[in-house]
């Protein structure tokens, strides 16, 4: 059996590292070309030796040396910069592109593997929420697998395997509620990011855990659900499921419903997204009905959450607004988690930068790097 070839970006993330173990688990299935991080050397080198990949990348260029040195004595290829990515996704040795870089940052590597005819496992959801309508339009152009990474659209994914010819009324994206499920805005304005950081149910990086907090992680996930699955604004449902055990479901025109199960594991999507349309055998935890007697499900409270309604509005107006919403949000997270502006703060930040940004009905990819940066530019001026 050919072993599938695959770039890892992000490789230190707690995406990557998870991704990682999945691939550890499989050594004659798979095999890993290249790994990138930001700045975490130490955990890339590490890396790097134990899976001894083509080419690794820092994008930190003060990182490089260290890199460099340490590796040495092997054959690896050491990069460094945001350009190397679009460089290492092009190796022929590549089949899979699993990105688990946080951020707009991914939108450009992403763009640059499918043109090149990586599948990609997809993690970095803020790819399609900045420039989804594009993305898209390449990976059908160049025949490339979108795979979700992400635990609600991998669901949604696996109820959709032998469906192909039949539409979906709608789906349900199910959301924990955060660590905030319940409280009004009079305790959101008090609270800090340590509250914020400690998720009920998963553990992510900073920034989705914040978004997770916020609902904005919820609201970025209907607009990737809408882009991966080619659905209209008003099928995607979001329904709060505080147990996380119902990863999402589908609708069909028929009434049925189709959901996918399971305990919170990111190494399932992340596994699948690998293997499809396969299933592998792993040993990973398996549900136990009894040690969740009660599955509850409740309506997302869209005032005291504004975004989530901002996400949606973002979406129903199209165009730059969903590039802008991401990368003002970006900026609010990064402020809150240096503790520069307040929780409920970070939605006003993002309302008036949505208001300042020019609307573009048909960005290019250009007008999409200038809207981030623009909006990124604003963001910042109203926080300082
Ligand atoms: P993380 O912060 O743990 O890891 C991010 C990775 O990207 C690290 O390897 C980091 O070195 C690298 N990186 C950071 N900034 C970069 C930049 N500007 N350019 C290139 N590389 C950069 O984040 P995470 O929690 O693993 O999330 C990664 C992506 O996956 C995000 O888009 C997130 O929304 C999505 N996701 C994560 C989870 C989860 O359980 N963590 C679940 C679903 C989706
Ligand atoms: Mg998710």
């Amino acid at each position: 059996m050919n072993k599938k070839g695959i770039a890892v970006l992000g490789s230190t993330g707690s995406i990557g590292t998870q991704t990682l173990d999945v691939v550890r688990a499989f050594p004659d299935r798979f095999d890993i070309v290249v790994l990138t991080c930001g700045s975490n050397a130490t955990l890339l080198v590490e890396q790097a030796l134990e899976f001894l990949p083509q080419a690794v990348v820092v994008i930190d260029e003060a990182q490089f040396e260290f890199v460099k040195v340490k590796l040495s004595h092997t054959a690896i290829a050491v990069y460094s910069g945001m350009q190397a990515l679009e460089e290492v996704v092009q190796f022929e040795e590549i089949d899979v592109v699993l990105n688990a870089i946080v951020g707009a940052a991914g939108l450009r590597p992403t763009i640059k593997a499918i043109e090149n005819g990586k599948d990609i496992a997809l993690a970095n959801k803020e790819t399609l929420v900045v420039a989804g309508e594009l993305v898209m339009g390449l990976a059908s152009q160049h025949q490339v697998q979108m795979l979700p990474v992400d635990s609600e659209h991998s669901a949604i994914f696996q109820c959709l395997a032998g469906e192909e010819t039949n539409p979906i009324e709608k789906i349900y994206i199910t959301a924990s509620g955060g660590p905030f499920r319940g409280k009004d805005r009079s305790f959101l304005a008090s609270v800090t990011k340590e509250h914020a950081l400690k998720h009920p149910n998963w553990v992510m990086g900073a920034k989705i855990t914040i978004d997770s907090a916020s609902l904005m992680n919820k609201g970025l996930e209907v607009i990737e659900a809408k882009w991966l699955f080619d659905l209209e604004v008003d099928q995607v449902d979001v329904i709060v499921h505080p147990q996380s055990i119902v990863h999402s479901l589908v609708q069909f025109q028929d009434g049925s419903i189709k959901a996918q199960l399971g305990v919170p594991d990111m190494k399932l999507p992340i596994q699948y997204a690998l293997s499809y349309p396969h299933r592998l055998e792993n040993n990973f935890e398996r549900f136990n009905f009894l040690d969740y007697p009660q599955l509850t499900f409740e309506k997302p409270d869209l005032h005291t959450f504004r975004n989530l309604a901002l996400a949606y509005d973002s979406l129903r107006k199209g165009g730059n607004r969903p590039c802008v919403l991401n990368a003002a949000n970006e900026i609010v997270v990064d402020a809150f988690l240096k503790d520069k502006i307040s929780f409920l703060g970070m939605s006003d930040v993002i309302e008036t930068v949505l208001e300042k940004v020019n609307y573009l009905a048909r960005p290019s990819l250009d007008d999409y790097i200038e809207c981030d940066y623009a909006a990124r530019r604003i963001a910042e001026e109203i926080i300082n």
